[in-house]
């Protein structure tokens, strides 16, 4: 396993650094903290950011350049996301489409719908969310009921999703739908639809957090052309573990360069606030080490995507450390930090530095989106360890 960048890497590093520092206007905590910022307006201003991205050639890095990818690899893809975290970018604003969607279009879409649909997800045109959760049907996603029923060149849709992420900002939804009630997994079809199609409604959803990023989004006797139908009938499951695969993947170098950046502004709260007897100091190592240990696992999932591997069940090894060090963290920060690290940050009294308010919220949800902590270890243990099935 070799760790070090190549000559090329380390050019791509620089020029991608001295990009940034050239066109972006301030770190996105910056932005966060405006109080003339409102929800709707960080969304746009998301989006024109993710433009100016793929103007500049750095969205879609592993994808092939004939459907408006850069065609490099996942060294680069890593060294970008690294990069970006470094320097505190704003997140692009089509996060599942190009996470998600895109990688299961390359691998499953027609020629045709990789044409259509990838560089307006690449360029920001058009915002995706992710249609799987249903209520009484998220770990078990196969009990799924949402129905879609060929009628002619049309599906029609009627059922509900849930927890939508983007779904009040998005254009279009790919929806695992049941094509055929009696086969359990072959009865699923992947299917894209417009959220725009009559009979198709988004209601928001208020979060603890006071935000409202997700939405839920009902079906009734929705139109879908059948052209919008990605691989066969019945091969929606197939596709979904692809992207689930691709949701749980390399997401550890980089958050362990955000990671140790909110470490060193704790650690500098804890000098200014006098805080630096055995017990803080203990924790601040614990979490320093276990950062380290991310960063490493990280590294071990890049080396064997630089010898052409795909992400495979050990995905889910990376998805449950980040997840549970993510709350480990936010805890340990909140108890530091005492009664001021819940002041939220449209408060004046809040800490510039991290919205440690925010960011505890926020790491209840990690460890149950895309796949929770139980449903994890589940796959370790049957998939990667090759455990027996526990008794039912
Ligand atoms: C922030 C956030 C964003 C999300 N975004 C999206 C999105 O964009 N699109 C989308 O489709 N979905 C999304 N989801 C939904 C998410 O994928 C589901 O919440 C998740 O799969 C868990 O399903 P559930 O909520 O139905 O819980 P349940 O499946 O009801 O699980 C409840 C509890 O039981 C445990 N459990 C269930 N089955 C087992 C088992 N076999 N063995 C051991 N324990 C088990 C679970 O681990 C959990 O602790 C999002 C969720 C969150 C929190």
């Amino acid at each position: 396993m070799d760790l070090h960048l190549a000559p090329t890497h380390l050019e791509f590093r620089d020029q991608l650094r001295a990009w940034l520092a050239d066109n972006m206007r301030r770190p996105w905590r910056e932005e966060l903290r405006d109080p003339a910022t409102t929800e709707d307006g960080l969304m746009e201003f998301r989006r024109a950011w993710q433009k100016k991205l793929y103007e500049a050639g750095y969205l879609g890095m592993d994808w092939p350049r004939e459907w408006g990818g850069r065609g490099a690899g996942e060294v680069e893809k890593s060294i970008f996301e690294e990069e970006m975290a470094r320097a505190g970018a704003p997140p692009i604003l089509n996060t599942l489409g190009i996470g998600l969607l895109g990688p299961a279009l390359i691998h499953h879409g027609s020629e045709e719908q990789r044409r259509r649909f990838i560089p307006p997800m690449l360029s920001g045109d058009e915002i995706w969310c992710q249609g799987f959760s249903e209520p009484g049907s998220g770990s078990d996603l196969a009990s799924l009921r949402t129905s879609a029923r060929l009628d002619g060149d049309h599906f029609v849709l009627n059922g509900q999703k849930i927890w939508t992420t983007f779904g009040p900002w998005a254009d279009w939804i790919f929806v695992l739908a049941r094509t055929d009630s009696k086969d359990r997994y072959g009865g699923i079809s992947f299917i894209l639809c417009k959220l725009d199609t009559p009979g198709v409604t988004v209601r928001p959803l208020r979060q603890i957090t006071g935000e409202s990023e997700f939405g839920e989004v009902f079906f009734e006797d929705a139109r879908v052309p059948r052209a919008q139908l990605v691989g066969q009938i019945g091969e929606g499951w197939r596709i979904a573990m692809t992207v689930l695969a691709y949701e749980r993947g390399a997401m550890s170098l980089a958050a362990s360069v955000r990671y140790g950046r909110d470490l060193d502004c704790l650690a500098a709260a804890c000098k200014e606030y006098g805080r630096t007897d055995a017990a803080v100091r203990e924790k601040l190592a614990r979490l320093l080490v276990e950062n380290e240990v991310m960063r490493a696992n990280g590294i071990r999932t890049l080396a064997s995507f630089a010898e052409g591997k795909t992400p495979g069940p050990e995905s889910s090894i990376e998805k449950i450390y980040w997840s549970e060090f993510d709350k480990r963290f936010r805890d340990a920060a909140l108890d530091i930090l005492g009664p001021g690290g819940q002041l939220l940050r449209t408060s004046p009294d809040a800490r510039p530095d991290v919205d440690w308010a925010r960011e505890f919220l926020w790491s209840r949800a990690g460890t149950i989106y895309s796949g929770s902590s139980e449903i994890q270890r589940n796959i370790i243990a049957k998939r990667v360890l090759n455990l027996p099935q526990d008794a039912r």
